[in-house]
């Protein structure tokens, strides 16, 4: 056949809850069965061959261990809130970020974890109860309804921003354009729809610049796991000129990965076997740019 589906076999990333289990603990664990190495750049992160299927095991089924991907877990290390800070999850479902970020914040402090989806807030919750993070605070509301100036809000100092987004990295979506039975008229070649991302884009703009409109906020991490310019680059450039006014610069998240223009880091559909983007925003907590 002319459409040949390149080689993508993922290994199977598993993230340590380290709220319930020990990095060394889960090794020596899933080693009586698995190859288990650890990641190189994430600490709590724990790499196994492709085909390995955990969905079963006692680690997974009691919330000691994720089954996360690398990209995804590269997220909450990003923002690197500390232990006792207080963070806005915005968009935060099914939660696998916001437990990410309750164990990087060894549970101490709080999470406010955002989802305006009902069905998706009952995952939210399923997800905060089976790692047991119990600094998070699920709240049920549109994050565009928070007010940044509300008293509620003053601490926060972090927030994590994942919108909803086309998904377009994923591989079995990045990969369906490549199928024969499958057409875009309106596409833009890489299995998206121009309308759709615009619109998409338009929500995650919002979301951002409403993430950094709250006074105490020092670091704001924006992620998708889309490939589209649209999604990722074009919406952090829109955004600039309001963060700059507001003390916020682009800081650079894991300088060490090759892959990036500059501060922005994606990850790769093909070669990283998920396609990702991070951005970083911080300010430093005495900028005098500051909204009051
Ligand atoms: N961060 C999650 C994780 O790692 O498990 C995935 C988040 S998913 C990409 C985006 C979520 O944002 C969806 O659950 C969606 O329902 C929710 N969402 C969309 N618009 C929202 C809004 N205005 N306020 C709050 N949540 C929203």
């Amino acid at each position: 056949s002319q459409y040949k589906i390149p080689d993508v076999k993922k290994p199977r990333y598993v993230r340590v809850n380290t709220l319930k289990l020990d990095v060394e603990t889960a090794v020596s664990e899933l080693s009586k069965d698995n190859m288990v190495e650890k990641d190189d750049m994430i600490p709590d992160l724990l790499v196994l061959p492709p085909a390995t299927d955990l969905h079963n095991h006692p680690l997974v089924t009691n919330g000691s261990v994720f089954m996360q991907g690398k990209a995804s877990s590269m997220v909450a290390v990003a923002l690197a809130p500390k232990p006792g800070w207080e963070v806005i999850d915005a968009c935060a479902a099914p939660g696998n970020k916001t437990v990410h970020l309750a164990a990087v914040m060894k549970g101490e402090g709080k999470i406010i974890a955002c989802e305006l989806n009902k069905d998706r807030v009952k995952r939210l919750e399923h997800t905060t109860n089976l790692a047991g993070a119990t600094n998070v605070e699920v709240l049920h509301e549109n994050f565009l309804n928070l007010n940044p100036e509300d008293e509620l809000y003053s601490k926060v100092r972090a927030i994590l921003l994942d919108p909803s987004c086309s998904g377009s990295g994923t591989v079995a979506d990045r990969l369906d354009y490549l199928l024969p039975s499958h057409s875009h008229t309106s596409g833009d070649g890489n299995g998206g729809d121009v309308g759709r991302l615009l619109k998409l884009a338009a929500f995650q703009e919002k979301a951002l610049i409403h993430a950094l409109s709250f006074p105490g906020v020092e670091r704001v991490v924006y992620s998708t796991c889309s490939v589209h310019q649209i999604e990722n680059e074009d919406v952090i450039k829109s955004v600039l000129p309001f963060a700059a006014s507001l003390g916020f610069h682009l800081a650079t998240p894991f300088p060490q990965w090759a892959r990036r223009a500059q501060h922005l880091l994606r990850t790769d559909p093909v070669e990283d076997k998920e396609g990702f983007f991070i951005a970083l925003f911080t300010r430093s907590p005495e900028s005098p740019q500051k909204v009051e």
